[in-house]
């Protein structure tokens, strides 16, 4: 029976291997991350940009803070208070109440909400940006996240000034249910007030941009970028799948995918989003001089007719 003895004795061992696997709180706050070449120093990743430096140039998720630093540059900008309605109106609750998860989420990422709104220059001009964190609840909008959105709008148009939004999270958040889906009109109406001051809306979609967010503010941009392979997607794929009954493309709901269907315009890597977007924004405000004998280029090399026609 010495095989059975060494048989088990093997289980043990396994079971203790996996006990010993770190918790999502540990990898969180490890100083490692993990990527196609293995494990990789979290600030090589940051002085890349949160940008897998391999063959793969993943994007990681970035907070709204890491994303202005990014955009217009560390201490370059001003972060804008956004008005916090009362929490937990529904007074929700289901594994735990809602009000501790969102004291948990405030914790973990210092943000009162999951949206934050800045403004700043990008390329010498004015700009109101909005940045939503995926680590606070998984970027999901509630009425404090609309309102910052709404916020963040009407200072542009009394500003008159471009509003520029990077998307994320999986959509409206069941714990604030019609109120969170109100989210979708209200942030809807106030981007048509953008557009009756003919004022840019710039939408840069980020990893992952999903459900009610694709569904309302992330897709009425006049221009819409993505980063490289952000998941952009309404419905999830195996949902999709199980109603067409058809098998989909490996890169399906990939940023890529998405751009060759339309609807994207472009793609543009991280470090070229400063760039690139102040070129936009140069062209939509007719600024093409000022920025270009500023630049000391002659003409803009922002393409955004880069999908073919089908
Ligand atoms: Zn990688």
């Amino acid at each position: 029976m010495n095989w059975l003895k060494k048989t088990l004795r093997f289980g043990e061992k396994i079971k203790q291997l996996l006990k010993k696997r770190p918790s999502k709180t540990d990898i969180e706050n490890s100083d490692w991350a993990s990527c196609c070449k293995g494990p990789i120093k979290k600030t090589d990743l940051e002085d890349n940009l949160w940008v897998c430096p391999g063959p793969c140039g993943k994007h990681f998720r970035i907070s709204s803070n890491q994303r202005f630093d990014l955009f217009f540059g560390k201490n370059n900008y001003e972060i804008l208070k956004t008005p916090i309605p009362a929490d937990d109106p529904l007074e929700f609750k289901d594994s735990s109440p809602y009000i501790k998860k969102l004291n948990a989420a405030r914790k973990k990422t210092n943000q009162d909400c999951a949206v934050m709104i800045a403004k700043g220059k990008v390329e010498n001009i004015d700009v109101i940006v909005g940045a939503i964190n995926f680590a606070f609840m998984g970027g999901s909008i509630a009425t404090s996240e609309g309102e910052a959105i709404i916020f963040g709008i009407q200072k542009a148009v009394e500003e008159k000034k471009p509003f520029i939004i990077f998307t994320c999270g999986g959509g409206q958040r069941m714990h604030e249910s019609p109120l969170a889906l109100a989210q979708m009109t209200r942030t809807t109406m106030a981007i048509n007030e953008l557009k009756e001051n003919k004022l840019p809306y710039i939408v840069c979609l980020t990893d992952p941009t999903a459900g009610g967010i694709t569904a309302s503010f992330a897709m009425l941009g006049d221009i819409q970028i993505s980063e490289p392979g952000a998941l952009i997607a309404f419905a999830g794929r195996r949902v999709i799948e199980g109603t067409v009954k058809e098998e989909l493309p490996e890169n399906f709901q990939k940023a890529e995918h998405v751009l060759d269907c339309g609807f994207v315009d472009n793609i543009i890597p991280r470090k070229d989003l400063s760039k690139k977007i102040g070129k936009v924004l140069s062209i939509l405000l007719k600024k093409n001089s000022e920025v270009n004998s500023e630049n000391n280029e002659q003409t803009p090399e922002f393409n955004i007719g880069t999908r073919e026609a089908s």
